[in-house]
């Protein structure tokens, strides 16, 4: 994985602010890639937050979210805010996922400089970002043609973290289990903290998304006394969700959804029919149970176990009549 790029924050004096070009390693032998690297320091000391996206290369949302930022012209109080918006341009070059290798770059952390393409990859981002940050922001969105409601998705036990969590807008959070090989999981293990952010379709980008994302970078950094202005406050106390499901396909047809992302639904709700290519009804879906859908599909044509709705499970003492207000994203 021949490369001579080497980012050390030192070489950038404090009062910095500008993007640079970080060098990938050479795709397909030819040349090097540049990927672009934000770099805000203050003149103050204080923490370094880190924010990357696209380690999924069709997750565009966070790229735009990172180009918001950029534009921002945000002022530091103190410390160092990085953002690095490609981790995985191999991917966004190909508007796919996975690298050209068909592997998923976020299950090959902390990585291998010896290992595939994949866990070279990954070496390759750990030993030049992965010290770098106090606090990191992995931003995601669902894959190509499936939408996820803006969510916190975090397993990292502590008490500075949960008192962050009060203060970001978005009201889900996802206590997801640490992918193995993933990015959040190898920084937690360094004892680093990372927020991931899920939000948004593949290959589409959507303002309500990119302003969560926004939001969520504020937060963090008023929450690190960075800058001045705090961001807007939270609407509602935070729903944790412990449990989360796909629901699958029973069968293949045209699927034509009759809910709305982001709203409770109940058990035994109808939330879709599956027709044949005729027009007839072959299926009704009925919910499971009372929950959330926090991400669904959004390709009519589906096969038998195509995912249909990830449906997160309530806790039993929520109320359902305040919160089936509280998501309004019909434009998503
Ligand atoms: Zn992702």
């Amino acid at each position: 994985m021949p490369t001579n790029f080497q980012f050390k924050l030192s070489d950038y004096p404090k009062g910095f602010k500008r993007v640079i070009d970080a060098r990938f390693p050479a795709f397909y032998g030819i040349e090097e890639i540049s990927v672009p690297l934000y770099i805000n320091r203050a003149k103050k000391d204080g923490p370094t937050i880190v924010v990357t996206s696209c380690i999924h290369g069709d997750e565009v949302n966070g790229l735009r979210v990172v180009m918001r930022l950029i534009d921002s012209k945000i002022k530091l109080e103190k410390g160092t805010l990085i953002a690095i918006p490609i981790l995985n341009p191999y991917g966004v070059y190909n508007k796919s996922r996975y690298l050209p290798d068909r592997k998923d770059l976020n299950r090959h952390f902390p990585g291998n400089e010896k290992g595939s393409f994949a866990s070279r990859l990954a070496s390759f981002i750990m030993k030049n970002f992965g010290s770098i940050g106090d606090f990191y922001i992995d931003l995601h969105s669902g894959g190509t043609g499936r939408l996820n409601i803006p969510q916190i998705r975090y397993d990292f036990e502590s008490q500075e973290v949960i008192k962050l969590l009060d203060e970001i807008r978005i009201p889900l959070v996802v206590d997801s289990q640490l992918r193995d090989g993933s990015f959040r999981e190898a920084l937690n293990k360094k004892g680093t903290p990372c927020l991931v952010f899920e939000g948004g379709e593949g290959l589409r980008v959507d303002k309500n998304v990119t302003n969560e994302g926004i939001n969520l970078i504020r937060s963090v950094l008023y929450h690190f006394a960075m800058i001045k202005t705090p961001p807007p406050k939270p609407k509602l106390k935070k729903i944790f969700i412990k449990r989360s499901k796909w629901l699958r396909a029973p069968c293949s047809g045209f699927q034509i959804n009759h809910f709305k992302l982001g709203k409770t639904v109940s058990k035994n709700q109808f939330i879709a029919e599956i027709r044949n290519a005729h027009g007839e009804i072959i299926k009704k879906i009925y919910s499971p149970d009372d929950g959330i859908i926090l991400g669904m599909n959004k390709n009519p044509l589906i096969m038998t176990g195509d995912a249909l709705y990830n449906l997160g499970f309530l806790n039993d003492d929520l109320d359902h009549k305040i919160e089936e207000e509280i998501f309004d994203w019909d434009d998503l």
